[in-house]
């Protein structure tokens, strides 16, 4: 087996390992099933590459997106490593010549999308491989809990009998404890191990301004903080109007949305990622499977939808590890509507009750108590049965489900935990998380001056307890809680 320090400098000339890289590697070398956490930019590509290349043998390698797979193909081309890719819209001829590539020829890299895995033509040629290790890139996917679930991906496990003997690895920057605890399940873990990184970028500065002139306050920051930058917007007229504003100001500038068509959006992605436009303004369609390392400022214009989809866009800056800013801009609008918005998602404990216990006597009344197989679920007649709005029904649902004391999938309603009473230390803890989340921003954005992810500033438990009327141990615990969710930059401060 070849060293892993000398594949790293023959291939990529990097001298040493970033932290965990090598950890990770050597776990995935003994033939352990790795589930690797690692930040955006952490550097989770050379986890799987790097065992792959050390041992004979080809490397499968799942990933969501064909711009992600043609992107690293081309990556490891230019590294002189033999790797294609597998994708929806290939013709049969172009797929059994890559296919025959991986069993006869020299291929170390397939990357193919969760579509193809169920293929007749890539099942019964994936059994000719001499595959070394299955990598799932973006493995959030594969859970339902996590922001960007695609069914596709469950399909994964059915490839574990096929391939007895291989090991898994599989890698997200998201790091809920659901969605770590479904990927290990669905993937069928066997000889698993978890490694985290720790997700605060110290490189990175989190900022929250408040100002009154958004337009103006972008250019400020834009003159300010030089090289690449992306400018996050809600909706896809505003990527035009900002671009052509910022262009009216001698900024070099493109925009990118959904809603234009493929060869635009290429054209326009590698013209900012080639460095011939400085700045992007796009929605949240932007992003994923981006390796841009320069990127030195994220600015949010609008408050972004989640706190994890903002920690997935605002990891987008100082990939190089470089000082770098994520920034957002907010009005007086912003708040009123994420205090509305606060509302709208976390309902009373009450209301939350009442649901429950809807929900259950629908269950019943629908489907009989006894029954433990999946059943439609209808929406409008359950908000009907009961008399409540299917909005709020919804919210409330949603609530009981991220708690996990319900399972809804999808279509329909699952009743896995529903003969359980109301567990009221559960619904008391996420009480608290909301509380303790509502107190650190106001906390931040009332006494500290409105940074709200600043670097700098020291935040008492004890005054957040006494703000909340709750014991500072508890307060703890759940500053542990959203900085493991990346949502607060938490680092406890031990006395002297
Ligand atoms: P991720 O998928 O975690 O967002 P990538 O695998 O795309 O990150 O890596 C991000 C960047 O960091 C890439 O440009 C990669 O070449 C670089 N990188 C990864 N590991 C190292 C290392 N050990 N030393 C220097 N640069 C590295």
């Amino acid at each position: 087996m070849e060293d892993v320090h000398y594949i790293l400098k023959k291939y990529w000339g990097y001298n040493r390992f970033r932290s965990l890289q090598l950890e990770i590697i050597q776990a995935t070398l003994s033939k352990k099933d790795v589930l690797a956490l690692l930040p955006t930019g952490g550097g989770k590509s050379i986890c799987f590459q790097i065992p792959a290349l050390a041992k004979p043998g080809i490397c499968l390698v799942v990933t969501p997106l064909i711009s992600l797979m043609k992107d690293q193909v081309e990556q490891l081309k230019k590294r002189n490593i033999s790797a294609a890719a597998i994708f929806t819209g290939m013709s049969y001829a172009e797929i059994d010549l890559i296919l025959d590539n991986c069993i006869y020829g020299h291929t170390k890299f397939l990357y193919i999308s969760p579509e193809r895995l169920k293929t007749e033509l890539f099942i019964t040629r994936v059994q000719k491989m001499h595959v070394n290790l299955l990598a799932i890139d973006e493995a959030h996917c594969i859970s339902q809990w996590g922001y960007d679930f695609r069914p596709s991906y469950l399909e994964i496990a059915e490839l574990r009998p096929l391939l007895p003997n291989v090991n898994i690895i599989a890698l997200t920057a998201t790091a809920t404890r659901a969605v770590k605890q479904d990927i290990q399940d669905k993937l069928a873990f066997k000889n698993p191990v978890v490694f985290q990184k720790s997700f605060n970028r110290d490189n990175l500065a989190y900022l929250v301004k408040r100002t009154d002139d958004k337009d103006g306050a972008l250019l400020r920051l834009l003159n300010r903080i030089k090289g690449t930058a992306i400018i996050y917007v809600n909706t896809r007229k505003k990527t035009k109007l900002i671009s052509q504003f910022l262009a009216k100001n001698n900024i070099n500038t493109t925009f990118y949305h959904g809603g234009l068509d493929n060869t635009e959006r290429t054209q326009r992605q590698d013209a900012w990622i080639k460095g011939k436009v400085r700045v992007m303004v796009a929605t949240n369609a932007f992003g994923m499977g981006i390796d841009k390392p320069d990127v030195r400022l994220v600015v949010h214009l609008d408050l972004p939808t989640t706190l994890e989809a903002y920690y997935q866009e605002a990891g987008r800056a100082g990939r190089d590890e470089q000082k770098s800013y994520a920034i957002i801009l907010y009005d007086e609008q912003d708040i009123l509507e994420l205090k509305e918005n606060i509302e709208k998602e976390h309902p009373s404990i009450e209301q939350l009750k009442k649901v429950y216990q809807q929900l259950a006597n629908y269950y019943q009344l629908a489907v009989g108590s006894h029954d433990n197989t999946a059943h439609d679920f209808d929406w409008e007649d359950f908000a009907n049965t009961c008399r409540i709005q299917p909005q709020e029904a919804y919210q409330a649902i949603k609530k009981l489900e991220s708690e996990g004391l319900i399972r809804l999938n999808e279509a329909f309603f699952q009743p896995a935990k529903l003969h359980i009473a109301v567990n009221h230390h559960d619904l008391y803890a996420f009480q608290v998380a909301h509380a303790i989340y509502d107190a650190i921003m106001k906390s931040i954005l009332r006494l500290y001056g409105g940074e709200l992810f600043s670097e700098f500033c020291t935040i008492s438990e004890a005054k957040i307890a006494q703000h909340m009327q709750t014991n500072p141990a508890t307060v703890t615990q759940q500053l542990h809680k959203l900085h493991q969710l990346g949502v607060v930059n938490y680092v406890p401060q031990t006395d002297k």
